[in-house]
């Protein structure tokens, strides 16, 4: 029998994960400077906290979702498994009637989370976040989940790094830091190419205006449409905006566009958003068609596209927020904004050739270990051990063979693993107090102390 991943899922091995912990890494750091604390989050929740806030119409929600029923009765406690335990805990009189109660009456439904926005907002709100002083400003990473047709830069298993800020402040100048924050973080790590789209949807007062407009001007041209655009007139005529179906490509210019219906508020917000860009030196562009996939957001909505991913070639979407935390029980004051970036996507665009970021260790650094430790005899490999721990913990990479092996079989494989020093102890070694060191690139060799060994290496 033979096992393989499931499709859309996938395996992250070396070398790629040394580039996954680098971005991941660099990440913490660019965010901690902006003053943002990671939270690290459940990757299931209740099934209706993401129907609440993702949106019931969502592609995401109705179709996408990996779902189940907890098999445990969410009014009992998990030590009760009996069906006749779970009908007397729910007052049900008989297997009757406990049989025709709908699922949702008896179980839990859940889900593994497709985004983290609604499981932040859900701590922080079950935590009380709100009496925090300032904007909480938090971030996390990890893996998300869903049921999409897999294809280069698109997995079912996928994951994301994403931050929100979240207080009693919508101003311009927060979504303008937050947007900052990601373009250091790319310029970190070199990523060339990067493209920042922006653009405003609006808010409760000057939106639901302005879809009516859209779906009465849809409905004019609905025969030129294709099936999805003609679904969304009714459930969510902003995605039609969104479509990359080259015959609709005509009819959606035509279209009357959000910009043009901002009521003042946002009108000002946005051009607020603009100046604090320009006075953080930060380029993009203005794309009245950038929607997100996602019901919860308003006001600022903005995307970042990069090379080498073809059609999949958004590495971030993000935007505000502010009536979600509402939507989820918690103060209808607190504000928020966010983004995510796909991790996957944005570790293929740095591995495109000539990308700066694409080795996960420091340049110019080789991927075998620092020191190959070759030992010959009982004595030497207790010599050995003890060598080894001490280059280790003076940071260097080291390889100790677990069992012994003649002494051309053991070099071979120093330089299979492409050590860049075998380090040879043997009796002769031992009885002089020395070890050999043999640097593979050129086979040179010479004989050092233990002090001179670790002033050799740290010299390279
Ligand atoms: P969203 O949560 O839909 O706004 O997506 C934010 C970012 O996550 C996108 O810009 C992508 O980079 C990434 N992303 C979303 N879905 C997938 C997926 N199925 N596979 C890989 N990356 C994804």
């Amino acid at each position: 029998m033979k096992f393989q991943a499931i499709k859309g899922v996938r395996d992250i091995l070396p070398p790629d994960s040394a580039l996954w912990n680098r971005v991941e890494q660099t990440a913490r750091e660019v965010f901690g400077t902006f003053g943002f604390a990671e939270i690290r989050l459940p990757i299931f929740e209740p099934t209706d906290l993401f129907a609440r806030s993702v949106g019931e119409e969502t592609d995401i929600v109705s179709k996408e979702m990996f779902s189940f029923w907890d098999p445990f009765d969410k009014r009992l406690p998990y030590e009760i498994g009996s069906v006749e335990a779970r009908m007397r805990g729910m007052n049900v009189q008989s297997l009757e009637e406990y049989g025709s109660m709908a699922l949702g009456d008896k179980f839990q439904q859940i889900s593994l989370r497709p985004e983290a926005t609604a499981s932040v907002v859900r701590a922080y709100i079950e935590h009380g976040m709100q009496t925090l002083p300032g904007n909480v400003k938090l971030y996390y990473m990890g893996p998300m989940f869903r049921r999409e047709r897999p294809q280069k830069g698109r997995y079912r298993q996928f994951y994301q790094i994403g931050a929100e800020v979240l207080g009693t402040s919508d101003a311009p100048g927060i979504d303008a830091e937050v947007i900052e924050m990601l373009m250091r973080l790319f310029e970190r790590l070199k990523l060339k190419g990067a493209i920042l789209n922006i653009n405003s949807i609006g808010d409760k007062n000057c939106r639901p205006a302005y879809v009516e407009k859209l779906r009465a001007e849809l409905q004019k041209v609905r025969e030129q449409l294709g099936e999805d655009s003609k679904r969304r007139i009714e459930t969510n005529p902003l995605r039609v905006l969104d479509s990359k179906l080259e015959s609709e490509q005509g009819i959606i210019e035509k279209l009357p566009r959000i910009a043009d219906h901002l009521c003042a508020d946002c009108r000002a917000h946005y051009d607020e958003v603009k100046r604090q860009l320009g006075l953080r030196g930060i380029a993009y562009q203005e794309n009245w068609r950038l929607v997100r996939g996602l019901d919860y957001y308003m006001r600022t909505t903005f995307e970042i596209t990069a090379p080498g991913l073809g059609s999949q070639n958004a590495v971030c979407g993000g935007g505000r927020y502010d009536g979600l935390v509402e939507l989820l029980g918690g103060p209808a004051t607190t504000k928020g904004i966010g983004f995510a970036i796909g991790t996957d996507r944005l570790v293929l665009s740095l591995q495109e050739p000539g990308e700066g970021a694409a080795q996960g260790r420091p340049a110019g650094k080789a991927d075998g270990p620092d020191v190959y430790l070759a030992w010959f005899g009982a004595a030497a490999q207790s010599a050995s051990i003890g060598l080894a721990r001490r280059l280790r913990d003076a940071g260097f990479v080291v390889e100790l063979p677990a069992v012994e092996m003649k002494f051309g079989k053991s070099l071979g494989l120093a330089d299979r693993l492409k050590a860049r020093h075998a380090v040879i102890v043997g009796d002769d070694e031992l009885a002089a107090g020395v070890v050999t060191v043999k640097r593979l690139s050129d086979g040179t060799q010479q004989k050092l102390g233990e002090q001179e060994l670790f002033s050799y290496l740290r010299a390279i």
